[in-house]
């Protein structure tokens, strides 16, 4: 990690309690602090009490990575082992999102990782309306202050702040701009730990993430599948170097990258993990 990635500090509390933040009107607890920096964000999430998921919290896990990402990535919230460190993915779908962040040659020191709530859920259920509806003032100034040229959301639900009610089966993969920003919707990677057969799928789109970012996908709305579709590996060929890396990097089988089935694919029909052991 280098001087410049961000990761939020310890909580920074005076023996007043003034600098965390957190201010009382009254007997009502206010979480007013500023929040003109990501470590500020970051003072005002471990503050917070403002929906339920607070109480059962162990850590918040506000986000981190290169304040001037030029890619975020937005997951769900927050599993075990990520309530456990106050880190994001640093269970199992984090293995797995690290291995496709190297397979296109960038880290999770790199780009910006944050979540759609900053505190894990009950037995990894999903979040309700009213928990992501309170959490997202803290994303929304995450977002301002990394001013990424890209947003991927992972999987339905980071991908459903931009674009309810579409699925994301459907939606993954396609390049879309939604209030001046990229967005680049791509499954979720518990999804994958779940269904094997995803797995291609995953590793298309982040390549199509790494063209994206070349500036090969300048039009917005264009598939990124088009551009994949340019270095088939067909079975029995030998892929070139850089699929071999990209396949290598997330533990795939160089050929069995040919067994792409897009209409296999459904993620919102995949069931929910037993994300107690996932994560
Ligand atoms: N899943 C998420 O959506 N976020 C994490 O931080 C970990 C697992």
């Amino acid at each position: 990690m280098t001087s410049s990635d961000y990761r939020p500090g310890p909580l920074l509390v005076d023996d007043s309690g003034s600098s965390t933040g957190l201010e009382k009107t009254g007997d009502t607890p206010v979480n007013a602090g500023s929040m003109d920096s990501l470590e500020q964000v970051a003072d005002r999430i471990r503050n917070c009490i403002d929906c339920p998921l607070s109480g059962g919290r162990t850590n918040t896990v506000p986000g981190e990575g290169n304040p001037q990402a030029v890619v975020m990535f937005i997951g769900e919230g927050p599993g075990f082992q990520e309530d456990r460190q106050g880190r994001p993915f640093v269970g199992p779908a984090g293995k797995l999102l690290e291995g496709l962040l190297a397979s296109i040659g960038t880290s999770r020191e790199d780009v910006f990782i944050a979540n759609m709530v900053k505190c894990r859920p009950p037995e990894n259920r999903n979040p309700a309306p009213p928990e992501l509806a309170a959490c997202t003032k803290y994303l929304d100034r995450q977002i301002e202050l990394v001013n990424p040229k890209l947003i991927v959301t992972l999987g339905r639900f980071a991908f459903g702040r931009y674009f309810p009610g579409e699925g994301i089966t459907k939606a993954r993969g396609h390049l879309r701009e939604k209030d001046g920003r990229k967005i680049f919707p791509v499954l979720h990677p518990a999804a994958v730990l779940r269904r094997d057969e995803l797995r291609p799928t995953m590793i298309e789109d982040f390549k199509a993430i790494s063209e994206i970012l070349n500036g090969e996908m300048e039009e917005i709305g264009a598939d990124p599948k088009a551009i994949v579709a340019e270095a088939p590996i067909t079975p029995g060929e030998t892929p070139r170097v850089s699929q071999l890396s990209l396949m290598d990097a997330v533990g795939l089988a160089a050929d069995s990258s040919a067994q792409v089935n897009t209409s296999a694919v459904n993620a919102e029909e995949a069931p929910r993990p037993e994300q107690l052991t996932l994560f």
